[in-house]
């Protein structure tokens, strides 16, 4: 049996275990609202025993002021506001939040309907600062013993954690679902930040940082939310800077880890927006390519989720990053692959520009020589072909050497060599055909004490290379070979004053296959793979080759040899020299230079001195080409026949062909500068040369290569090597085609002026919309305005609708079939009144076929026939009026003739026989004037039309024998 004394100070319902109890019990009751437990109500003692006993955090509201006990599974939610909480009223203990559950419980307190809010915000301050928080809880209403609402019970979990949890799961989601497969670090980070913006509670701002390669640059990428004061585009990161972003990402680099940021306070606030700067890494780079700057949210502390969570960001950026950078480098593979793909292809089509020219200049002269046409120049012809076989096999050979570079097979024997010595022989052996084209050679190769340790071969391939480029590409001016011993090193310099390379081409010069479309020299022949060479050459001796260059001043080759040791001697020419000549490459460069030579000789205008057949003299046809042996080739051919003239590229041509006509202008596709598709771009653009006839030789087989050609708008298209026959069969054809359309413009003019001045009105109708193609003066005046060539009938005479004109010309177009009237009457609209005027026209619509017999147009020829018409009209009215005085006469006498017949017939009965001759006299004349009376009423019947005839079958005999 409890003791009553210790029952009333700790009543049974407050014996349980736990911190709570024990607080319960020792609570002074007395002060408070509730006053002593053992004078509780039953209601209130039951609820909170179940309070106090449950694992279950739970909270009871209790009378008036909402007296608060709770449990201890509920001290955790109450922070630091336990235990001074017990006992408080309601809105003492919950003041923060009081505004939400307030009304919730005086709701539960008046209706007596229990709550339920599931992960409610409520912004607590249980810990000393405002809180996010979530909670999931029930108001239920506790009734007393009155019967009425003595108090509510609350049972409450805290869901933080896991609503938390979601939310940035969910940030993760959609970050993994952004980012997937973009190619591009820029799209990366600006997708990135478009997630984090979608979640401002756990990143107020972000910012994504790119570090710049040089390490003192932080480039702001891409950010979101609004930017705090003290975070900039760009961060200089400079040591013992003041600027805390600044500081915290200097910590960053220096640590690798994350670090935190306080940025200053803006207006009001005493402390600024907090954030974490964190490494963004790709791969498995130690030094980060971006810095992440998350926000944090002021209401939550940076606790291990919240660093996880922001450590998982920067670890799916880096994952995104690192994808970016291997499609770049993918694409970037892709490209150059492509790129070389490309100049592939570019080389093919030129090298087979290269064989085919020189194959041409064999076979061509080589024909010539087996029918016995070289015209008594056989040595000439046979110097071509050599000349030309020589270029083939330099060209095969230089293809040669870079296959077996490119395979690796291209080893050097390298020997101590003078290089002083070497370089100023094979440049010495170019003096003199470099000095024939004007142009000044300097050799300036002093004595080196120390060897190079070279293939002498390939140093000369190397000399010789530069040194024919730079004869290629300079017109005027000189060329300088430099060879200086600096440190351990030789310094080779090839410098010339030529038409220099454009610094977009400077990076690509050494690259295989590349080219300068268009470059300046004195020819456009070449393959791309000479400087590619040498640079394989150089590499080979572990040298390093450079160039310099601006256009039109110039460029300098630059080769860097390393030297051999101090003791080396210089060695000297290797015994078995047959089997790798010394000075080949020398003479295969110089034949080139020559070959270029007879090029530059040739120029412009230069008439070839050939005996012409007179009549052939008036004929005269300009060949365009930079190869002097396809010029005197093409010129051999043809200067039988035609007056030939020469141009080395489309300047030239163009300057002569404005000189003087020409009747025909063949042209190779390969020019240096201009090519010869743009020449004959120019030309048709020219209205002065608009009609001048073009052949173009090219080495390009293939039917886009002669669309090209052909849409160009040259007129023919002949591929290399092409035989004499059929070069010369071409010829003729233009010439003739030629003359064929100049007869035929005569004759358009001819009859053009013809028509011009006819008296009928002519106009030439085009095409179903009948446009006029052509329409005479007389025309134009017949329709009394102008007729602007190009616009149809219906624009010009829109009044004719409605009139039948258009539906008869249709008909004409439609079947082919002529009409014509003479009299066709239309309402034209005057210009000068704007009123319809009546016209007569005859005319003639004539339909006009093409060459295949269709109807392409109507040929109108007209006549104004309306004041024939006029007079006409008035002339019949005349003939009605006279028609109808005679019918009205002959009525008027008729009517008179009737009472002296039947006067006559009385007579006759009533006299017997008195007067009987007089009155026989009478009746006669009175039958005939009946008789012409009837006449003159037929004939003024039949003249107005108003007699009909009635046909029956009659015997001709009869009424002939009884007329007779
Ligand atoms: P190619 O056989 O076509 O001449 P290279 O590899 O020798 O090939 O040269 C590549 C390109 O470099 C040429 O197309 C030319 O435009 C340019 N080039 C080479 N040397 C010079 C030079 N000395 N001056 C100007 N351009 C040059």
């Amino acid at each position: 049996m409890p003791d009553p004394a210790v029952e009333s100070a700790n009543p049974h319902f407050l014996a349980a275990q736990g911190e709570m109890g024990a607080l319960m019990r020792a609570f002074e009751w007395e002060t408070s609202p509730l006053g002593l437990p053992a004078l509780w109500p039953q209601s209130l003692k039951t609820a909170a025993g179940i309070c106090l006993h449950s694992r279950f955090p739970m909270l009871i509201w209790w009378g008036q002021a909402l007296t608060v006990l709770y449990n201890d599974a509920y001290r955790p939610i109450l922070g630091a506001k336990h235990p001074s909480a017990l006992g408080q009223s309601g809105e003492e203990c919950w003041r923060e939040i009081w505004p939400v559950i307030g009304p919730l419980l005086s709701n539960v307190l008046q209706h007596g309907q229990s709550t339920w809010s599931a992960d409610q915000l409520l912004l607590l301050e249980r810990n000393g600062y405002q809180e996010e928080c979530y909670f999931t809880f029930s108001f239920s209403p506790i009734h007393d013993e009155s019967g009425g609402i003595g108090g509510v019970f609350t049972a409450t979990t805290e869901t933080t954690d896991r609503v938390l949890n979601e939310r940035r799961l969910r940030t993760l989601n959609e970050l993994g679902d952004a980012l997937a497969g973009l190619g591009e670090g820029a799209a990366v980070c600006r997708a990135a930040a478009e997630v984090l913006a979608r979640n401002p509670n756990d990143l107020p701002f972000s910012l994504i940082y790119g570090l710049d390669a040089s390490g003192v640059r932080a480039n702001l990428l891409a950010s979101s939310g609004s930017l705090p004061a003290g975070c900039g585009g760009t961060v200089r990161l400079v040591p013992g800077a003041d600027d805390p972003l600044a500081r915290s990402v200097q910590r960053v680099l220096e640590s690798g880890e994350a670090q935190s940021l306080e940025l200053p306070a803006g207006g009001a606030t005493a402390s600024g927006p907090r954030a974490v700067v964190i490494p963004v890494r790709t791969g498995q780079q130690v030094l980060p390519v971006a810095l992440l700057v998350a926000g944090l949210n002021p209401t939550r502390t940076d606790d291990a989720g919240y660093r996880s969570f922001i450590a998982a960001i920067a670890s799916h950026l880096g994952a995104a990053l690192t994808n970016a950078q291997a499609h770049q480098i993918e694409r970037q593979r892709v490209a150059a692959l492509a790129e070389l793909d490309r100049a592939k292809t570019d080389f093919f089509s030129d090298i087979s520009h290269e064989l085919r020219t020189p194959l041409a200049l064999m076979v061509g002269p080589l024909e010539l020589l087996l029918q016995g046409r070289a015209d008594g120049s056989e040595m000439d012809t046979l110097r071509m072909a050599h000349r030309n076989a020589l270029r083939l096999r330099e060209l095969i050979d230089r293809l040669l050497d870079f296959s077996r570079i490119e395979a690796g097979r291209m080893q050097p024997r390298l020997e101590p060599t003078d290089l002083a010595a070497a370089t100023t022989e094979i440049a010495a052996m170019f003096r003199s055909a470099i000095e024939e084209a004007g142009l000044r050679l300097m050799i300036d190769c002093p004595p080196q004490p120390r060897a190079a340790w070279v293939d002498r071969p390939m140093w000369e391939k190397i000399i010789v290379s530069f040194l024919s480029n730079a004869y290629k590409y300079t017109e005027r001016g000189e060329i300088e070979v430099r060879l200086q011993q600096q440190d351990d090193c030789v310094v080779l310099q090839v410098r010339d004053t030529g038409c220099g390379i454009a610094p977009l081409h400077l990076p690509r010069i050494f690259d295989r296959f590349y080219r300068v479309e268009g470059a300046r020299g004195r020819t456009d022949e070449g393959s791309g793979i000479g400087l590619a060479l040498v640079r394989e050459l150089v590499q080979l001796h572990d040298g390093a080759i450079d160039v310099a260059s601006e256009p039109g001043e110039g460029s300098v080759f630059t080769v860097v040899l390393p030297l051999a040791s101090a003791d080396d001697e210089f060695g000297t020419v290797p015994g078995d020299d047959n089997v790798r000549p010394w000075h080949g490459s020398v003479h295969a460069g110089l034949d080139e230079l020559e070959r270029l030579a007879g090029s530059a000789v040739a120029v412009a205008g230069t008439q070839l001195d050939l005996e012409l057949p007179p009549a052939a003299a008036a004929t005269c046809v300009l060949v365009v080409d930079d190869n002097a042996d396809m010029r005197s080739y093409v010129a051999r051919l043809l200067a039988p026949r035609w007056q030939v003239q020469f141009a080395s590229d489309s300047v030239q041509a163009l300057a002569a062909l404005r000189e003087r006509p020409f009747d025909l202008v063949i042209s190779d596709v390969s020019l240096p500068g201009q090519d010869g598709l743009a020449l004959v771009r120019s030309l048709r653009a020219d209205p002065e040369l608009r009609a001048v006839p073009v052949l173009l030789l090219s080495a390009f087989s293939g039917e886009e290569a002669r669309l090209d050609g052909l849409a160009a708008g040259a007129d023919d298209y002949l591929v290399k090597p092409f035989s004499a026959r059929e070069l010369v069969a071409r010829v003729e054809n233009q010439l003739m085609r030629a003359k064929v359309h100049q007869i035929h413009d005569a004759i358009n003019r001819r009859l053009s002026r013809v028509f011009q001045q006819m008296p009928a009105a002519v106009a030439l109708l085009a095409g179903p919309q009948h446009r006029f193609e052509f329409a005479n003066p007389a025309y134009e005046k017949l329709v009394g305005r102008r007729v602007p060539i190009g616009r149809t009938v219906a624009e010009i005479f829109p009044e004719l609708a409605g009139q039948g004109v258009f539906e008869m010309l249709d008909g004409v177009y439609r079947s082919g079939e002529s009409v014509s009237g003479d009299a066709l009457r239309v309402e034209l609209r005057e210009e000068a009144s704007g009123r319809l005027q009546e016209h007569f026209f005859a005319f003639v619509y004539q339909p006009m076929t093409d060459t295949e017999g269709s109807v392409s147009g109507i040929a109108v020829v007209a006549y104004d026939v309306s004041s024939l018409v006029g007079a006409r009209r008035a002339a019949e009215t005349a003939t009605r009026t006279k028609d109808e005085f005679i019918a009205m006469l002959g009525h008027e006498l008729r009517n008179p003739l009737a009472p002296i017949v039947t006067a006559l017939h009385l007579m006759r009965l009533q006299s017997g026989d008195v007067a009987v001759r007089e009155r026989a006299i009478i009746e006669r004349q009175v039958q005939h004037m009946v008789a012409l009376i009837d006449d003159l009423l037929d004939v003024a019947r039949i003249t107005r039309g108003t007699v009909q005839l009635k046909r029956v079958p009659l015997e001709l005999w009869g009424v002939v024998a009884k007329a007779v």
